[in-house]
């Protein structure tokens, strides 16, 4: 179908069904399209300024002064949320993109850079979209927020809900979570349900308690969400002087991210912002890995898996942003693999032991790009920036099970050393490295 990318300039933002194309105002709290059941993405006006003025704008707001518009998000305002007032913001986003040799190194990527998510206030991407997700929440009167999530999600909205004084409830699968993001939820005050379930059996529970119950539901599948989550893309087009890279590579779970980096990129080209559409490549992993099987075969099917992984954020089967993602796939002539839990965890102890850290599924992101180094899909000379997704402290048990558990010992495992209290043992640790 054929739709515009932007409503004509002063229009109010509307939330429009992907699938049918049915429009519902700005401010409605459904979840879902009432007519056949799609997801809603949000239409905002062409802004009112345009090419260098927009960019200047952006550029002025960077960093001004302690308010919402230094914000990595709403400093893009006229691109995620045109008429929001006093956006309930930490601020968030202001990540870095960094440069490691030693990452650049093991990836086989010589110019490839990390934007690293985990700088966050909850040391991950969703706070992006949780900034807007809970403004709308504010702005629609909600009496509740809720969502599912593999602990991050809820981290990050216990935490927004809590700046906001809304009530949430977050649905987590119990002892599948890790123990960082668990412990954000809870001590941030959320009411925090362990469900006996998988993360897809709790996104079905919280979508119906969101339609039974009119409480307002704040997962992926939000399109405010994928509003802010679309930032990432606009701050790393700033950060490179707007020079897109070739390529963009993230991990991939429920695929809202993956939908708003399609969505983000779509809109930059049509603004303008940049003259070229960087290729998207999504990462799964191998245990949880439907979007990339369906990819094999060009879309042509579609079957939810079983998932398991220990990079728990994207131990996902069923992913909800399924028909968007495939979208931004395809429109940005996009790849998606996926990389093994082995894979993983040896990425991720080189990005840790540069300096830099991040948690498992982050990794995946740089697997992804090593192996696609190795099969010649990405060029030696191309420009690729890894979405590093969330923080290192987030998973502290897989670090110690690598380090210090695990037999036989990792190629990477950095063991600490017992010593009884005398110069004598420091000497010999010493003289051993
Ligand atoms: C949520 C999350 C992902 C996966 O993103 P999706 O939008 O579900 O595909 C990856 N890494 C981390 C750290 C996350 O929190």
């Amino acid at each position: 179908m054929a739709t515009s990318l932007f409503l004509s300039e002063g229009a109010a933002s509307v939330q429009r069904c992907a699938k049918c194309g049915a429009v519902t105002p700005e401010l409605s709290a459904a979840a879902e399209c009432t007519a056949c059941g799609g997801l809603f993405e949000i239409v905002h006006a062409m802004p009112d300024v345009h090419g260098a003025a927009l960019l200047a704008l952006f550029g002025l707001r960077c960093g001004l002064k302690p308010s919402a518009e230094p914000s990595g998000v709403w400093r893009y305002l006229e691109l995620v949320m045109p008429s929001a007032e006093n956006p309930v913001s930490h601020p968030e986003g202001n990540t870095p993109l960094l440069e490691r040799g030693a990452v650049q190194t093991y990836a086989r990527s010589a110019g490839l850079l990390l934007k690293h998510e985990g700088h966050n206030p909850t040391g991950s991407f969703k706070d992006r979209g949780m900034t807007v997700a809970v403004t709308q929440a504010r702005r629609i009167g909600a009496r509740a927020v809720a969502c599912a999530s593999t602990g991050n999600t809820s981290a990050s909205l216990a935490a927004y809900a809590a700046h906001a004084g809304i009530p949430a409830l977050v649905f987590v699968p119990r002892g599948q979570i890790a123990l960082g993001k668990l412990s954000q939820s809870i001590a941030y005050g959320a009411r925090t349900l362990l469900v006996n379930g998988d993360f897809d059996a709790c996104l079905r529970l919280a979508r119906e308690s969101s339609r039974e119950l009119g409480v307002y539901l704040v997962n992926s599948i939000n399109p405010w969400r994928v509003e802010g989550q679309k930032t990432i893309v606009f701050e790393m087009l700033q950060q490179l002087g707007y020079d897109a890279p070739d390529w963009i590579a993230l991990p991939a779970g429920n695929l809202g991210n993956t939908s708003a980096f399609g969505k983000a990129l779509r809109e930059a080209f049509a603004l303008g912002l940049i003259t070229r559409v960087p290729r998207l490549l999504a990462v799964q992993a191998a245990g949880a890995a439907p979007f990339a099987s369906a990819f094999a075969t060009h879309f042509s099917t579609h079957e939810p898996v079983h998932a398991e992984t220990l990079a728990t954020a994207i131990k996902i089967g069923d992913p909800a942003s399924w028909d968007r993602a495939v979208r931004a796939i395809t429109e940005t002539n996009g790849a998606v693999t996926s990389v093994s839990d082995d894979e993983i965890l040896d990425a991720k102890a080189v990005i840790d032991a540069s300096g830099v850290g991040c948690e498992p599924a982050s990794a995946a992101s740089v697997a992804g790009v090593l192996q696609m180094r190795m099969r010649g899909v990405i060029g030696e000379h191309e420009r690729v920036v890894a979405v590093l997704t969330g923080h290192v402290l987030k998973d502290p048990g897989i670090i110690q099970r690598y380090h210090q558990e695990t037999e036989p010992r990792p190629a990477r495992a950095n063991r600490p050393v017992e010593i009884d209290a005398t110069l004598a043992e420091v000497e010999r640790v010493l003289s051993e490295r």
